[in-house]
């Protein structure tokens, strides 16, 4: 898909930062985070959203899902963690290749349909390194 940003950044054309990869998947720190250390994971072959996506690939999300957020717990100690994955415009989604957000929840602050932030790079770089620590 060569106009769709995801597939870009996979591709290596637009930089991101990526807290973990393996051969099938992505997991990259959202760009305009609800919270600090909002994490996206994506496949590296392009489907829409989730009814695109063959079963065996589907499968492989929420294992993955349960080790990413585990390392965002480890590394901020979140009091909970929301995964949202959005299919269609109507249900919010915006970047059309599928995606599943992890989403710490912090005390006194409610994630519900959030503002993005805009962390400086730095910010990013330090939320990356304690993340890629957690999971080492
Ligand atoms: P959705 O609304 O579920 O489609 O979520 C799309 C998410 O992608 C939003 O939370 C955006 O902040 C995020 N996003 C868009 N462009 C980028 C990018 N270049 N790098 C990282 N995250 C991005
Ligand atoms: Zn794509």
């Amino acid at each position: 898909m060569d106009n769709c940003i995801f597939c870009r950044i996979i591709r290596g054309e637009i930089p991101s930062k990526t807290v973990f990869e393996n051969e099938h998947f992505k997991a990259m720190l959202d760009i305009g985070p609800a919270s600090r250390g909002h994490v996206l994971i994506m496949p590296k072959e392009h489907y829409s959203n989730l009814f695109e996506m063959p079963e065996a690939l589907a499968a492989e999300v929420l294992p993955l899902a349960q080790k990413i957020a585990a390392g965002v717990q480890k590394a901020f100690q979140p009091a909970g963690i929301k995964l949202v994955q959005n299919n269609g415009a109507m249900a919010g989604q915006s970047v059309m290749h599928f995606h599943l957000h992890i989403i710490p929840c912090y005390d006194g602050t409610e994630v519900g349909q959030w503002n993005p932030g805009s962390p400086s790079g730095e910010e990013l770089d330090e939320v990356l390194a304690a993340i890629k620590e957690a999971l080492a």
